[in-house]
């Protein structure tokens, strides 16, 4: 897959607030963010989405989703809620192809998405 900004960022090659990090993930700020806490956390490995995972990722996708909690507990929105989003292809949104989840809460978020 081709390089991206995330590549760049989980290789250190740009230095970002490292919120949370693992052996297999990296948390930082959201450049734009959306809501009070608005976290990405990736992988290290280069994976475009979720639809690119395979069966040998099953540790790094779980250590993902456990960062995503573990954010929302360092960052103070595990008693007022969190949201979790994964975009994945075009039409969901996804403007940078390197798996990322966003960690989103300090507010109330409406439902459904647009
Ligand atoms: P997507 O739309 O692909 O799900 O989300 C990409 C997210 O990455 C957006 O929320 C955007 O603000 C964020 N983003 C894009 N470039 C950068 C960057 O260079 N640094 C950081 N911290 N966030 C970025």
């Amino acid at each position: 897959m081709e390089d991206t900004i995330f590549g760049k960022i989980a290789r250190g090659e740009i230095a970002v607030e490292r919120l949370y990090e693992d052996e297999w993930v990296v948390a930082f700020p959201d450049l734009s963010p959306q809501a009070p806490v608005h976290v990405l956390v990736i992988p290290k490995k280069p994976v475009k989405n979720i639809l690119d995972l395979g069966p040998e990722d099953r540790e790094m996708a779980g250590s993902l989703l456990l960062a995503c909690a573990a954010v929302a507990r360092k960052l103070g929105i595990d008693a007022s809620g969190v949201r979790v989003v994964l975009n994945a292809g075009t039409d969901a949104g996804q403007t940078v192809w390197h798996l990322h989840a966003h960690v989103l809460g300090g507010r109330p978020l409406s439902w459904p998405p647009g």
